[in-house]
């Protein structure tokens, strides 16, 4: 089946009891045991197993082509749970631009707990190459980048990983539907559902897939069910609800993008836009081998620096300045000053969530807020 019919009926089915078209939300904690002790329809206890939560697993396995998947209370979570099923002394490699949170937890948790991390442009295959080392064990890809949107080459980033018998997984949430990791080579993908997959700001939530359901799955699997960072049954809910619509929706939000890009790139006082779909990008090449949409993220820069980057934000009134990415409406935000002191971004940058108002609507807005810059 095609990715827009998984998409509405993976994970969906009549309900037995009632003959409901949209499934009940099981909130109940607890499920009823037979008098020989047996539990005939696979559910013992919520946190190890529930009904909605096996509909968005089953669901998003299969969008992403994969074999298992295993959802989690926050893409975060979703991310721990594959460091934390690695063992003290391996090495992981993860990009220098990596997601904030997923950096910070590398630097601040897991080093303590044994893992050696080393942080390289992905984008920089020879420079990969330097830093594997023969207990490299994970390699840890995120394409498009935050928030800079460059790209790496999964293909041969998975091949470098299997050549030292290390895993390597996508982080895909910014790119869901347009890149498929799997077909690539990669081992594992994490979604945070948080974004498009839920789709409208309001629901918190993660996902790993797993090409292959095994040993090292099942490891995330018992994080997973012991540890107990799992998704409430609404959340599950609301993101298979969300995931129904979302070949369609990046559809609208890549289109969007590119003509907000467009205009943004032709702007006088627009110094940088960074968005894969440009041809000017330097990912261009390899983003149109391995998308087949360019998404709706973008960032740019404005000519001056914090000052004048920040005042665009303050006159926007479509966009909502907030952060996160990949729900129906814009967001904008001065990217820097969200990820604190330590902040590598540059200050004059700001990103952009486009969402699916009429493309038209944006482009006048941000024209209206870059205007008074143009004047001096
Ligand atoms: C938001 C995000 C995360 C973290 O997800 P949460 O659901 O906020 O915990 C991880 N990776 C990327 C690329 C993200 O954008």
């Amino acid at each position: 089946m095609r990715i827009e019919t998984l998409a509405v009926h993976a994970g969906h089915q009549i309900d037995p009891a009632t003959g409901a078209v949209a499934s009940p939300i099981y909130l109940s904690t607890t499920f009823e045991r037979e008098a020989d002790g047996s539990y005939p329809h696979g559910y013992n206890y919520t946190r190890s197993d529930n009904p909605n939560r096996q509909a968005l697993e089953d669901c998003l396995s299969a969008l992403e082509g994969g074999s298992a998947a295993a959802a989690f209370a926050s893409g975060s979570a979703a991310t721990m749970s594959i460091f934390q099923s690695l063992a003290p002394g391996d090495h992981v490699l993860a990009p220098n631009d990596a997601y904030y949170g997923t950096a910070h937890l590398l630097k601040n948790t897991f080093a303590r707990w044994g893992l050696q991390i080393t942080f390289v442009d992905m984008s920089d295959l020879q420079a990969v190459q330097q830093a594997v080392q023969a207990n490299t064990k994970l390699l840890w890809l995120e394409t498009p980048s935050n928030p800079l949107l460059k790209i790496s080459d999964i293909a041969r980033l998975a091949e470098l990983a299997h050549q030292v018998g290390a895993l390597c997984a996508c982080d895909n949430t910014w790119a869901p539907i347009a890149q498929r990791p799997f077909d690539l080579g990669a081992d594992l993908i994490v979604h945070s559902t948080t974004k498009y997959l839920g789709g409208h700001s309001d629901v918190l939530g993660g996902v790993v897939v797993t090409r292959q359901d095994n040993e090292f799955f099942q490891r995330i699997r018992q994080v997973q069910q012991t540890g107990g960072a799992v998704p409430s049954p609404f959340d599950c809910w609301l993101v298979l609800r969300g995931v129904r619509t979302l070949p369609l929706r990046l559809r609208a939000h890549t289109e969007n993008a590119l003509k907000l890009a467009t205009f943004l790139s032709q702007h006088p006082i627009v110094a940088a836009v960074h968005y894969p779909g440009l041809q000017s990008h330097p990912g261009y090449e390899v983003a149109s081998q391995q998308m087949s949409l360019f998404g709706g993220m973008l960032s740019f820069q404005v000519q001056g620096g914090r000052e004048p980057a920040f005042a665009v934000a303050a006159r926007v009134k479509l966009f909502t300045r907030a952060t996160s990415l990949g729900a129906v409406e814009s967001l904008l935000e001065h990217r820097a000053s969200i990820e604190g002191p330590t902040s590598q971004t540059p200050q004059n940058l700001l990103r952009v969530s486009v969402g699916l108002e009429h493309a038209d609507d944006l482009i006048e807005d941000l024209a209206q807020a870059l205007a008074p810059l143009v004047q001096g």
